[in-house]
């Protein structure tokens, strides 16, 4: 943990607002979802916070990579290759899926020399792959229930399981090869059941493939999803890890099958804290608001973009109120909260938000002539 001190002292030396991450968080969430998922490699989801340092330091620490754009590609690759070659491995396969279905040609063209292992959900994908990626390895995203996920994926991407095997053999009718199955439960899942469900549907489609030939398959990627600790009362990963450990062992108990995972935010969400500072207060309506440096456009973008809930909590103490908290813009939109209970803030103050890690900063815009905040690394 990052202690408030520390946190008061970067914010003096660097200015605000600040994001600072925290490596040691890191290698500790991943180290913990490798320990309860043994047989399961985690494959970072990049969107989630794609900073280089945090690349470098989870491929030291053995993770692999889900990217999801070309530029996204691009920062693991420059960031990986230069990395010890004992840890690099043959096949750019082993270390980056790029999960996302939909893939304009230009994208896949510029893929196609690092032979990729790419996602696909549709028949139109199968020939923009096999005209522009023909080196590419196919992975079938498939539809499942996201139902109680914060964060809902099904509407927009996975073919019908009633359609699945009919893509796997499309994909090899066109010469290309499809390697395995994935899906994603939608993210910060607390309904564990969607995972069950599931590896179920993934688990017949596999059978169904394997009886009409496609018996090369040997991969399912289980996406990301795995929740987050914001909650301290709702269920934690060590649950939902026993019960994917059994279901896993259940229904692909044959060792050549590899289980891939794409974390995003379970990986980075409590590795960032973010210091920002009050510019401005107002009492309206008998209730005091205050004006902080980052808002709803920048690393609080979470609200709008992620369904997420920021508490502030001040450094100070003192009797509390319920109080509104606004970004820095013009935009009334620019919320944080509006009955977050601080003690009274005077100007200049700082205040601080834990577990702002993932889809934060990486959707801040620079709206109004903000820029985003700046990040310090500690523990690197
Ligand atoms: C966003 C995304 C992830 C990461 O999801 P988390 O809920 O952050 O773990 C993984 N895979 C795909 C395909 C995604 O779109």
């Amino acid at each position: 943990m990052i202690s408030k001190k520390l946190l008061k002292h970067l914010a003096r030396k660097h200015g605000t607002p600040l994001l600072v991450v925290d490596h040691d968080a890191l290698r500790r969430n991943l180290a913990e979802f490798r320990r309860r998922l043994p047989r399961v490699q985690p494959y970072y989801a990049v969107k989630a916070n794609p900073d280089p340092a945090i690349v470098r330091t989870l491929y030291r620490a053995g993770a692999s990579f889900d990217v999801a754009s070309l530029p996204e590609f691009m920062t693991v690759h420059e960031n990986i290759r230069h990395l010890p070659p004992k840890q690099r491995q043959d096949f750019i396969w082993d270390k980056i899926i790029y999960a996302h279905p939909i893939k304009s040609e230009e994208t896949l063209r510029a893929l196609d020399p690092f032979r990729p292992l790419v996602v696909y959900d549709n028949f139109a994908e199968i020939g923009k792959i096999r005209k522009n990626a023909p080196h590419a390895g196919l992975v079938l995203r498939v539809r499942v229930p996201n139902t109680g996920a914060m964060v809902e994926l099904s509407s927009k991407f996975g073919a019908a399981p009633g359609e699945a095997v009919d893509l796997v053999a499309a994909a090899h009718r066109a010469g290309l090869t499809v390697e395995g199955l994935s899906f994603h439960v939608g993210s910060q899942t607390t309904n564990f059941d969607n995972f069950v469900q599931a590896l179920h549907l993934v688990h017949g489609i596999f059978r169904e493939a394997h009886l009409r030939g496609f018996s090369k398959m040997n991969l399912i990627d289980i996406g990301g999803g795995f929740p987050a600790p914001y909650d301290p009362a709702a269920r934690p990963f060590r649950e939902l890890a026993r019960l994917l450990n059994r279901e896993i062992a259940r229904l692909f108990p044959e060792k050549n099958i590899e289980i891939l995972s794409e974390p995003g935010r379970f990986i980075v969400a409590t590795a960032a804290t973010l210091v920002a500072r009050v510019i401005g207060k107002a009492e309206r309506d008998g209730k005091p608001c205050y004006y902080l440096d980052d808002g709803v456009y920048h690393t609080y973008s979470g609200i709008l973009f992620d369904h997420m809930r920021y508490p502030v909590k001040a450094f100070r103490k003192g009797s509390v109120r319920p109080s509104a908290v606004f970004g820095p813009t013009c935009d009334a939109l620019d919320t944080i909260s509006l009955a977050e209970m601080l003690p009274d803030l005077p100007l200049n103050d700082l205040v601080y938000t834990e577990n702002i890690g993932a889809y934060s900063i990486a959707s801040s815009t620079h709206f109004n002539g903000f820029p985003p905040a700046k990040v310090v690394h500690v523990n690197e």
